[in-house]
């Protein structure tokens, strides 16, 4: 059976539900058909997000992206009807540097001020005296969002756009894209695991982290892959109100924590050479808790020396391995293939601004709201990285 659609996105959580929301918002009336092959969405990056945002980043379109979805977040009816609600903790994000570190956390702060972000520099007693829980040694500056940084609920974030994109008429078909059929630089055609084909004007690879794997169908280098992360949940027993009020906080070390509810929520990305395998979810390295986590959380917050792990998760980031970066718009020579992908684990927060850019990038041809250009997919073929330093 072979059908028709204006727009194919592959994927269905967070950023091919926000595009195709956008889409709409935009006035495309053509048909737009998201292809998901998991409606439980169990193992797609957005279903095991921490949830953060935060205006810390180095690169001003990073602090843009994230600023859009603070912006929804002050008034969500305006955007999503009367029923929307999305809490937001607002508790703000502290990021740690050492001496070494110290210069380019200030100058990430400025970047941060002159895009209207509320972010100071705190050192010395300002730090200590702000945060009583935390030990300072070796710690040079503190980066303290004082207001819009916080986390949110990932799958009510996502069921927003879900649910606004199907009230809206687009189809949500439970299927696989398995094969992409590519002629005269466009694709013209995406084959399905149940034995159908769609035929498109434009194709979306919002598929996360598996943007690579898709993107191979089509004989494409993106340079996206899945790589795991663990999150442990620990409980501390009546830890002071202070603590349950701590921003994420992210130590020199790179590991971070933050209060979840009446618990904790800790962990760090590994070091490259020890990235574990991305072949299932459901194995967790408690080992990695104890050697990489533990001790350094409890020198920085001592109060966390008597802890309990009551849970953990793992999940993949959507990882760009070039530069940390996103990679949104169109393929250079196939030109109906827009990317919406590389988010390399912020990207929940950007998933709104991201999404609404592609869906510019197909109704106009360009980019209204935020000028993404930089984060088009040539510099991969360049081979020039554009970085991300506060990569968490
Ligand atoms: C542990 C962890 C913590 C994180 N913390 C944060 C945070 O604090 N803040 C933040 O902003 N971001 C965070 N992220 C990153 C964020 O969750 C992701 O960047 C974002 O959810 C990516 O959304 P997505 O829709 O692109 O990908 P996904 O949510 O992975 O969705 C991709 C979808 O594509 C589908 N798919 C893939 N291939 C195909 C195919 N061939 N055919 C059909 N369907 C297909 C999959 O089934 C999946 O549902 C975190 C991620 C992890 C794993």
């Amino acid at each position: 059976m072979s059908e028709r659609a204006d727009v194919v996105i592959v994927g269905g959580a967070v950023m091919g539900s926000a595009t195709a929301f956008f889409l709409r918002r935009l006035g495309h009336t053509g048909r737009i058909v998201v292809v998901e092959r998991d409606p439980t969405y169990r193992d797609a990056s957005t279903a095991r997000s921490a949830g953060g945002v935060r205006q810390q980043f180095s690169t001003p379109e990073n602090i843009r992206l994230s600023q859009f979805t603070l912006d929804l977040l002050a008034d969500l009816s305006a955007t999503f009807g009367g029923e929307a609600a999305v809490p937001f903790q607002e508790n703000g994000y502290l990021i740690l540097a050492s001496g070494e570190g110290r210069d380019v956390l200030a100058r990430n702060v400025e970047t941060q001020c002159s895009l209207g972000a509320d972010t100071v520099l705190l050192e010395g007693a300002a730090l200590s005296g702000r945060f009583p829980w935390l030990v300072t040694d070796g710690v040079a500056a503190g980066a303290f969002g004082t207001r819009r940084e916080g986390w949110i609920d990932p799958m009510l974030w996502m069921g927003l756009f879900r649910a606004g994109a199907r009230d809206q008429g687009v189809t949500y078909l439970h299927d696989e894209v398995v094969s992409l059929a590519v002629a005269g630089g466009r694709i013209e055609s995406v084959g399905l695991g149940s034995g159908g084909r769609i035929a498109c004007g434009a194709l979306v690879n919002a598929a996360g982290p598996w943007a690579g794997a898709l993107a191979r169908l089509a004989g494409i280098a993106l340079p996206v892959e899945p790589r795991k992360r663990y999150i442990y949940v620990v409980d501390r027993r009546e830890a002071p109100e202070a603590l349950h009020r701590a921003p994420l906080t992210v130590d020199t070390s790179g590991i971070f924590f933050r209060p979840e509810g009446r618990r904790f929520i800790t962990g760090i990305s590994p070091e490259e050479a020890e990235e574990p395998p991305a072949v299932d979810l459901e194995s967790i390295d408690h080992g990695f808790f104890e050697s990489a986590v533990w001790p350094g959380l409890a020198a920085r917050v001592p109060l966390f020396e008597e802890i309990k792990v009551v849970g953990a998760w793992a999940g993949y980031y959507d990882y760009n391995t070039l530069d940390q970066n996103a990679v949104i718009g169109p393929h250079p020579e196939v030109r109906n293939f827009y990317f919406c992908n590389g988010f390399s684990g912020h990207g929940l927060q950007q998933a709104a601004a991201a999404g609404r850019a592609t869906a510019e990038l197909i109704t106009t041809g360009r980019f209204a709201t935020i000028d993404l250009a930089r984060f088009g997919y040539e510099r991969i073929g360049l081979g020039a990285p554009l970085f991300e330093e506060n990569v968490i």
